[in-house]
């Protein structure tokens, strides 16, 4: 019998060298594995594997007798799930498999009766309604005291089932395995998993373990240990005791369990049982070192002899994670590009994100339950649909739900934050929004949602409508009234060490898009290794050059633009000083002028009254001048290197506030090459023009200055036609720098900035697996980048190649670049140490063959 279930590879008794791995047997019975070759106090137990669980899910059942007959005839058994991952959960366990009236009995000699009536009422209870599946009222409602309580419940048992409850070991046994296989397979147990990342055919193993009571004579109890805290991280000695307890009762037991180590609030096992506290110290410190991974420790003491039930991965915050596997390296426990592989770059947000201010003013318009830490501010708008719109025109918004739902998936995607009326810590918003890193309030329900009216009355009666800027601090819960003071994030040493291992091992640049010298800052503190991508633009929309912005755009003639561009020369000069002084040298690459010059005009009647006003025209002659310049499809119009054709001096103004940002910023720091960017390209002559134009202003400002400056010309692709003409358009440029928003756009036929309406119809259908504006769609798009990589390369070997579109902080887009060979990536600033290490991850995947995790 003994050799039937050691040899068998689907009920297999649990030994040193048993065939037992994770993928078939599940996390926990691979964890006990290396606990007993570690010669640890394990409990005999016996591993039933994903195959064995899922046949006895429909009814067919392995030799049951067989597995019982592994433990000593008057052993309680427990059995508990062993998922392959431990964080897909699994069916609860069941302790005290066996109790019967012999072991009643038994048990009431040893332990009193009371006692022993409790313990054999609560298998019971369990049983009847997990495993008999009868009416749990029944048993609930008889809270069973003593002998006589036991009594009424058994026979409550034997009215309901239509037979006595079951006495044999064994047969309790089927009942357990074949309850909790099933279990495993309904529906929303099945949901639940997936929901956690589990594929659809995930399998449970089982574990069936010889109980160790906790209960008795001597010292007798069972807890909980770790070493490490699963908040911070940091080394840390906590857990509970509580004697003559089983399971996880310790937890449970408030004010009544022990501390483990000696603590000045209340009495330790360390005082209770030393040599137990000591014995046990010494088993978690092996653990860590031989599983190499801190790791949650089940144990019990019976009559002072200490037994580990099982050990679980610690479950941990991101930042835990971080701080753990840093301390695991520099232990030696694991190597440093073990720990760069035990982060998930995607949790990184949680450290990264800013927070409000300690000492700014609050106006707190309601509190709800602080879902996803972070703040964040941003105009409401109450659909997801409209978060698109408004992500689109680069607006931050917060997105105001009674709840969410997988459509709103995009929409969330699309803003700063959540906010939502209803839902606890694990509702669609708070999971969701945790794992985009995005801030989020649930159950906010303090305040009134009226979304069909599109407004939120806070209870002091303040009305907030679609468009108002509201804070949400998803670290507190607080919903703030306007924007307050905002802290940086705060990035501790485990955090640098970690991103230090990462570039040590990464193989591909990061950069990161930066139009403001607060972008830029951002970016230097990630560790970007340069910009690689200025929206030169934005610096158009500050209040004061919007006006001169819009002179220039009325002027008449060239040498009436020029005279304008005269004005703003000294403020982008200004741009670009602080941009080369904060990037102290790293690479900074400069995109000209790009959006068509109609968004810089007024729409509204009166925007036009005070346009004409301040220019001292009549506000016919305004509005029909802007009248003149819209466009039928404005994306496709009169923008980027297009304006720089036609309206040169933009460009000529913006070159020459380079060259000179880039003499003034020289002679203080490192000396600064800057980088200039050409956007929507399509032919090579634009190029050719546009170069001719810029190389005259360095030639201009090298003389006049007397001083002598390089810098890098190169060309955005982001049109269909620059990646096919790559080889003609590479030889005039040092770089080319995919921009996969429009390249997209185009690539598809698809607006950028109206697709959202329909995004979601479109992946719910299966049209698309994907919005493409947010995972790249290697397939088309890819084609395109790799088409334009390599014929660009072919035809310039020095040719540095990027991606800088949005797509470039995405973990999936990063290996495609760094598969295609490309220099470097740039995304958002924020995105910057995911990047870094979702890249490291990469490279260490390939060379090693570890897999992150
Ligand atoms: C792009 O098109 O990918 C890009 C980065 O530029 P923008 O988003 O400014 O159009
Ligand atoms: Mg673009």
């Amino acid at each position: 019998m003994g050799a039937a279930v050691q040899k068998n590879p689907h009920t297999t008794l649990v030994t040193p060298d048993a065939p037992i791995d994770a993928a078939t047997h599940g996390g926990r019975a691979k964890c006990l594995q290396r606990l007993v070759r570690l010669d640890l106090p394990v409990p005999r137990t016996v591993s039933l594997s994903f195959e064995a669980v899922k046949r006895i899910a429909v009814g067919q059942m392995p030799d049951i007798a067989a597995v019982d007959d592994q433990f000593p005839p008057d052993a309680l058994l427990c059995v508990r799930p062993s998922s392959e991952d431990p964080d897909w959960g699994g069916p609860g366990a069941v302790l005290n498999i066996g109790m019967n009236d012999a072991q009643y009995a038994r048990l009431s000699e040893r332990l009193g009766p009371r006692a022993a009536a409790a313990l054999y009422s609560r298998f019971v209870q369990g049983y009847a309604t997990h495993v008999a599946r009868l009416d749990p009222d029944l048993f609930d409602s008889e809270p069973a005291e003593g002998h006589k309580g036991l009594q009424r419940m058994l026979r409550a048992y034997e009215d309901e089932a239509d037979e006595p409850f079951p006495q044999s070991r064994t047969d309790q046994l089927s009942g357990v395995l074949r309850s909790m296989a099933r279990a495993w397979e309904g529906t929303s147990a099945r949901l639940l998993r997936q929901a956690k990342g589990a594929p659809a055919d995930a399998g449970l193993g089982l574990v069936v373990q010889e109980m160790i009571p906790g209960l008795g004579q001597g010292e007798c109890g069972s807890g909980v240990l770790q070493l490490a805290d699963p908040v911070t991280g940091l080394p840390q000695l906590t857990g509970r005791y509580l004697s003559q307890s089983q399971g996880r009762e310790a937890l449970g037991a408030g004010a009544a369990a022990l501390y483990l180590e000696k603590d000045p609030r209340g009495p330790s096992l360390e005082e209770l049982a030393p040599e137990a506290f000591e014995a046990l110290k010494a088993d978690a410190a092996l653990m860590r070192r031989r599983l190499r991974e801190e790791m949650q420790v089940e144990f019990v003491i019976q009559d002072g002899q200490v037994h580990i039930l099982d050990g679980v991965r610690i479950p941990r915050s991101p930042r835990a994670a971080v701080r753990i596997a840093v301390r695991l390296a520099e232990d030696g426990v694991i190597t440093p590009q073990e720990a760069v592989m035990r982060v998930d770059p995607h949790s990184l947000n949680e450290l990264l994100h800013r927070q409000v201010a300690p000492d700014a003013d609050r106006d707190v318009l309601a509190a709800g339950i602080g879902a996803s830490p972070g703040a964040a501010t941003g105009r409401i708008v109450f659909s997801a649909t409209a978060a698109q719109a408004s992500a689109a025109r680069r607006e931050n918004c917060i997105l105001v739900r009674r709840e969410t739902a997988p459509e709103d998936v995009r929409g969330m995607h699309a803003a700063v934050g959540v906010l939502t009326e209803k839902g606890g810590m694990t509702s669609h918003a708070a999971v969701i929004g945790r794992g985009l890193g995005l801030p989020c309030i649930v159950g906010a329900s303090e305040l009134t949602f009226n979304t069909r009216d599109k407004t939120l009355r806070a209870p002091d009666g303040r009305i907030l409508r679609e468009g108002d800027i509201v804070t949400i601090d998803g670290s507190s819960g607080q919903v703030l009234a306007g924007e307050p003071a905002m802290l940086e994030a705060a990035l501790d040493d485990a955090f640098q060490t970690l991103m230090g291992w990462a570039d040590a091992a990464r193989d591909i640049g990061i950069r990161a898009n930066a139009d403001t010298p607060a972008d830029a800052q951002t970016a230097r503190n990630f560790d970007a290794q340069g910009i690689g991508l200025c929206r030169t633009e934005h610096m158009f929309f500050e209040p004061g050059r919007l006006t001169v912005m819009r002179e220039m755009i009325f002027a008449d003639t060239s040498s009436g633009r020029a005279a304008v561009l005269a004005r703003l020369l000294p403020m982008q000069r200004e741009d670009f000083i602080q941009l080369f002084r904060i990037m102290e040298g790293s690479p900074v690459c400069i995109r000209l002028f790009d959006p068509p010059l109609h968004e810089f005009l007024p729409a509204s009647r009166s925007g036009q009254r005070e346009l004409a006003e301040a220019l001292d025209l009549p506000v016919s002659d305004v509005t029909r001048r802007i009248e003149a310049m819209a466009e039928y499809n404005p994306m496709l119009g009169l923008r980027g290197v297009r304006l720089g054709v036609t309206v040169p001096e933009i460009y000529e103004m913006q070159a020459r506030a380079i060259f000179e940002a880039t003499i003034e910023a020289s002679r203080s720091g490192d000396p600064v090459v800057p980088e200039i960017m050409i956007p929507l390209v399509s032919a090579k002559r634009e190029v050719e023009l546009i170069k001719a134009r810029v190389d005259a202003v360095a030639a201009a400002v090298r003389s006049e200055r007397g001083r002598n400056f390089t810098y890098r010309l190169g060309v955005m692709v982001e049109t269909p036609r620059a990646a096919l003409r790559a080889a003609e358009i590479a030889p005039h440029v040092s770089f080319l720098s995919f921009g996969t928003n429009d390249l997209t756009q185009m690539t598809y036929g698809l607006s950028r900035d109206d697709a959202g309406r329909f995004m979601s119809d479109y992946v719910r259908k299966g049209v698309f697996p994907e919005d493409p504006f947010h995972v790249l769609d290697i397939d088309g798009v890819g084609e395109l980048l790799k088409l334009g990589a390599e014929r660009g390369r072919a035809a310039n070997p020095d040719l540095t190649v990027s991606i800088c579109g949005e797509h470039g902080g995405n973990p999936e887009s990063i290996a495609f670049c760094r598969e295609a060979g490309f220099d470097y990536v740039s995304c958002s600033p924020f995105r910057v140490p995911v990047a870094r290490l979702a890249a490291a991850q990469l490279a260490i995947a390939e060379e090693t063959g570890q897999k992150p995790g």
